[in-house]
């Protein structure tokens, strides 16, 4: 019953907003191995086949500076079925496995960083805890590898200094955690104005302060907020074979448009 009211409202809603319905696509990956050892990974081949689905469906792929430059900032209407690829955490792995299968047809994507690991010779912290042998893959990017990303057109994106909830923390910290890690990542990469919210952890507190630090696009996982720091995006883990990676879109563009997606022209095609 429900399931067919979900469906009603998908095909009739066109009639409301006055057009086909459309919200901006955000796929939140984190790493991409050869074989999907850890929830947070993908394996390369699943990978390959959720890119080359996208590119079936027509998908226009941007990164998030390019996103905000020219749909923010230009305010230019948002005329196409657009998708971000975004990758959290700064892993190696991102380099080896998933540039070379988005290279070949020219698809940017974004990555955010935690800063303060970039080029560490250490594992993140929170592998510890699963892990006790580690490989090159499993290590923080370098700066040289994040230069290589950035030629290859992607954004490199904020993920803070540590990665920190932000929520737990004093005022004062969140803003150095969001203020440094943006000078920094601006001094080595030119514009940074995209911050991914470690965990996911923004209130309305952590919006206003990434405000004041100068950023004008956020990602988090699941947002109620009607705001363009707090853009909701689409986790792809480990266990997400095809069926469901195309169940997850779908039920994406089941979400409401938020009215910043709507003044924007969001779900206008051609
Ligand atoms: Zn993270």
């Amino acid at each position: 019953m429900l399931l067919a009211a979900w469906l009603l409202w998908f095909y009739l809603r066109r009639f409301f907003y006055g057009r086909p319905y459309r919200p901006v696509l955000v796929l939140a990956y984190h790493r991409v191995l050869p074989r999907a050892r850890s929830t947070l990974a993908v394996a390369q081949k699943d990978f390959a086949r959720q890119i080359a689905y996208l590119r079936r469906r027509r998908y226009v792929f941007m990164n998030a500076e390019d996103f905000y430059q020219k749909h923010i900032v230009s305010a230019a209407p948002i005329l196409n079925k657009i998708c971000l690829i975004t990758f959290d955490d700064g892993y190696r792995d991102n380099l080896k496995y998933a540039l070379p299968i988005l290279r070949p047809d020219n698809i940017p994507a974004t990555i955010f960083v935690t800063v303060n690991k970039i080029g560490s010779p250490e594992p993140y912290y929170w592998d510890f805890k699963n892990q006790t042998k580690f490989s090159k893959d499993d290590l923080p990017l370098t700066w040289p590898e994040l230069r290589c990303l950035q030629k290859s057109g992607w954004t490199i994106g904020s993920h803070t200094l540590n990665h920190y909830e932000l929520n737990r923390l004093s005022d004062q910290e969140i803003k150095q955690e969001l203020r440094f890690a943006r000078k920094i990542l601006t001094e080595k990469f030119g514009q940074n104005n995209v911050i991914c919210y470690p965990r996911g952890a923004a209130d309305a507190r952590v919006l206003g302060l990434a405000r004041a630090a100068g950023y004008g696009l956020g990602f988090v996982t699941n947002s109620c907020a009607d705001d363009w720091l707090a853009l909701p995006r689409v986790g792809i883990y480990a266990h997400d074979n095809f069926w469901r990676f195309r169940l997850k879109l779908f039920l994406r563009r089941l979400a409401p448009l938020k009215k910043k997606e709507l003044a924007h022209g969001a779900g206008v095609i051609g």
